[in-house]
């Protein structure tokens, strides 16, 4: 089925685009001569673009979004009608679907009480950051203020969130950053800093390593991805969690995990967390929650968190902060949609089946493709590393990654990599498409990897 509309209908809308719209991520030289992509429509796995082609979308959206798929009439239905009742509240006040879809996710977050809602991840990070501070300001007589993050994570493109996100390079330009941020080594164990055979915890315990340099009271937050995402699809080695829960207990540290990629099924899982027997005080989450049909992210905590911003004997006493559009009614309406799609349609159980097949296909192409490096995820979020060469790892360039991209859309699949503008961890392949995908859509998936790869490599 093409629905698409006839390319010549869309021309007066390319040229508007050509012509005002500013893409994110994207040199926007070629544009000056070639068409700019337009996405048109969807349902489930598949869009189709304004030139009438039409894609296997592995990406969910291009960032890990459209955890439900696209063409949801009951979200969009259940959305309507919140709108033509209540658009908009500011969160000073409640609202029906805010407390109906807070009560909900947190039955699947034991040990968590309270959501703070607002739009975007970086911003739902930004919250946890304010809060550390805030209860360190006027709890810890202004100790534990520092913030640990790691190399490779990336928590957001606000200033604040930049300077937790271990990928330099994307945060060369925008500084000086506040203070009070402090990287921990990443845990990749394919690219070891440590020749031991216990990685996980040796990689753990290179976090207290940081924390005796800067001094336990300076420390207040541990900020991590349970699986980095943009910066290479890095699954912690065993061990890593329980030793990180362990250190940050020891040291009074409360433990940040950012949620916004694998939030919402993504692993297989609810949460990212939930794979490894973790306890977080603060989770954030973003993409997933509403699949890409509204605008929310969600900061949770626990309650003893909460306690701490109430006073019988300061009436000002309350978390300074305010997200306007945290006030969107139509956030929470799809949220709670969302989840009962998920629920209602096993999609946790189909993401664990089609995630194995995913990663049997991708190490079945390992052992033809001399170029995969290693192969490393969970659920239906797995990378493929490309190296020159397998005894060195040295990463293939920045322009091959693009070509086996592009030659995979031609094949008519949507791939993507790990951080595409950043040499030396632009080179993992990315592959997290919708958690309603069938086995026969995995193995289109793969075929075309396979046939980009023949092209770019040999
Ligand atoms: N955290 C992680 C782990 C992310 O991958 C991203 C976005 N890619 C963010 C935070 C920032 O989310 P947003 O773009 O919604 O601000």
């Amino acid at each position: 089925m093409n629905i698409a509309p006839h390319p010549n209908d869309l021309r007066p809308i390319i040229e508007a685009d050509r012509r005002h719209v500013w893409h994110h991520m994207l040199q926007h030289k070629p544009l000056e001569t070639n068409d700019p992509r337009i996405i048109v429509e969807g349902k489930g796995l598949k869009v189709w673009d304004a030139a009438g082609r039409e894609y296997l979308d592995a990406l969910s959206g291009g960032v890990w979004t459209v955890n439900v798929g696209y063409g949801r009439t009951s979200i969009a239905d259940a959305v309507r009608d919140q709108l033509v009742k209540l658009n908009y509240f500011a969160q000073s006040a409640g609202s029906i679907p805010g407390s109906l879809f807070a009560q909900k996710l947190l039955e699947k977050m034991p040990g968590l009480s309270r959501v703070y809602f607002n739009n975007s991840g970086s911003e739902a990070n930004e919250k946890v950051f304010k809060m550390v501070r805030q209860i360190a300001e006027r709890h810890n007589g202004g100790k534990k203020w520092k913030i640990l993050c790691r190399e490779r994570d990336y928590h957001g493109t606000t200033i604040g969130t930049l300077a937790a996100s271990g990928q330099l390079q994307r945060a060369a330009m925008y500084g000086p950053y506040p203070d009070g941020f402090v990287m921990v080594p990443h845990c990749l164990e394919y690219r070891k800093q440590w020749d031991v055979e216990n990685y996980g915890e040796r990689a753990a315990d290179a976090i207290e390593e940081v924390i005796l340099r800067e001094g336990p009271d300076t420390i207040g937050l541990l900020c991590l991805e349970p699986v980095t995402a943009g910066g290479g699809v890095i699954v912690p080695p065993e061990g890593y969690w329980p030793r990180v829960q362990e250190i940050c207990r020891k040291y009074d540290i409360l433990l940040h995990i950012d949620e916004v990629v694998c939030g919402l099924g993504r692993t297989g899982t609810w949460f990212g967390y939930q794979n490894f027997g973790v306890q977080p005080d603060f989770v954030t989450m973003a993409k997933g929650v509403a699949s890409g049909y509204a605008a929310i992210s969600c900061t949770v905590t626990t309650e003893a968190v909460f306690e701490k911003f109430k006073d019988d004997a300061d009436p000002m006493a309350h978390f300074r902060d305010i997200s306007t559009f945290g006030g969107c009614t139509a956030g929470p309406t799809a949220a709670l949609e969302n989840m009962r799609i998920i629920e209602d349609e096993g999609l946790l159980d189909n993401c664990l089946a089609m995630g194995a097949r995913l990663r049997a296909n991708l190490l079945a192409l390992k052992d033809k493709h001399a170029v995969i490096g290693d192969v490393r995820g969970l659920g239906l979020f797995q990378g493929a590393e490309l190296v020159k060469d397998r005894a060195t790892k040295e990463p293939v360039d920045e322009k091959s990654v693009a070509r086996v991209i592009a030659e995979a859309g031609a094949r008519g699949v949507m791939i993507g990599a790990s951080n595409r503008s950043i040499p030396g961890l632009n080179n993992t392949l990315c592959l997290a498409p919708a958690l309603v995908v069938s086995a026969a859509e995995i193995d289109a998936i793969t075929a075309a990897i396979d046939g980009a790869l023949t092209a770019v490599f040999g």
